[in-house]
């Protein structure tokens, strides 16, 4: 096991009062099928967490770092009825709190469950949205950390993620960003 980089950690407390993380291959990753890059679960408790990622969300979070999670979970509108969607979406919440609950009670984690218009399948009405603000790469999940957590300076504010789409957010938000693989190499030594 490495050891933490204990200057950057507390580079980033005296920095930032809000870090944010994308959830999915930056801190999180599917059970089944491990070493496929970019692989989607296979059910909403197909998930754990990444290789020497939860310590440092934990370092951050016992030094007082206000820790959040925004993931786009864009399948929900290919189910095959709303109520399969709604059991997906509780069980999307359950997999991510009890996620959570490993680091603290205070991390907030907000998940977007609408996926853009497509004509090559079916979608759930419900679940269809041409341009949704909470959808990244637009920063609506981003803002509203930024207001549950009272930080009206953007540059309080640090974001991460493996894919364009969270660094798109970042920037429309205003905020830091750092790709999950920088942030989490500079975090050990
Ligand atoms: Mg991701």
């Amino acid at each position: 096991m490495s050891e933490i980089n204990k200057p950057f950690i507390e580079s980033l407390v005296t920095r930032f009062k809000v870090i944010g993380f994308d959830a999915d291959w930056t801190i999180w990753q599917p059970i089944q099928g491990q070493g496929k890059e970019n692989q989607f679960r296979q059910d909403p408790f197909d998930v754990k967490w990444m290789v020497e990622r939860k310590e440092v969300l934990q370092a951050l979070y016992n030094l007082g770092v206000r820790l959040f999670i925004a993931t786009n979970q864009g399948l929900t509108p290919f189910l095959p009825s709303e109520a399969e969607a709604e059991q997906f979406i509780r069980q999307h919440l359950k997999a991510s709190e009890i996620l959570v609950s490993e680091i603290g009670s205070n991390v907030r984690i907000y998940h977007c469950f609408t996926y853009p218009p497509v004509d090559y399948k079916p979608q759930l009405e419900k679940y269809v949205s041409e341009d949704d603000f909470m959808r990244k790469p637009n920063p609506g999940m981003l803002f509203t950390a930024m207001s549950d957590f009272e930080i009206a300076n953007v540059h309080d504010v640090l974001y991460v993620g493996d894919r364009l789409e969270d660094e798109k957010a970042a920037q429309k938000a205003g905020v830091h960003f750092l790709g999950a693989e920088a942030f989490f190499s500079k975090a050990y030594r």
